[in-house]
């Protein structure tokens, strides 16, 4: 193996060995790219069913909706009338059933 040969062959190992560890840690890092989007109410699915992300009504909130399922103290989450994206806590729809007491 020549000088030349030889330099690049250890400059292609190192470049390999540093690649490695940080494209593990970017790996292993959370995702918040991934967390689906609010619902928009502009959107034709949400003027369908008349959503709106802060509730005039204080006793009628996605929180206290039999449908909602994001955790008791988050500021949002699923709803199955929204595949995909999120629902505000303080949010409302036409849908809105209370939970069961
Ligand atoms: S059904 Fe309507 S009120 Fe109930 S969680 Fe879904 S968007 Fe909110």
């Amino acid at each position: 193996m020549t000088d030349k040969n030889r330099r690049k062959f250890v400059t292609v190992l190192g470049a390999s060995t540093v690649a490695v560890p940080v494209s593990a840690l970017i790996g292993s890092l959370p995702s918040h790219a991934a967390d689906p989007a609010m619902v928009d109410e502009a959107s034709d699915a949400a003027k369908n069913w008349e959503y709106v992300a802060v509730s005039t009504n204080a006793e009628q909130k996605c929180m206290g909706c039999a449908l909602f399922q994001g955790e008791a103290d988050s500021k949002g989450g699923p709803c199955p009338l929204f595949p995909g994206e999120h629902v505000a806590a303080e949010g409302w729809c036409k849908a809105f059933a209370p939970k069961p007491s």
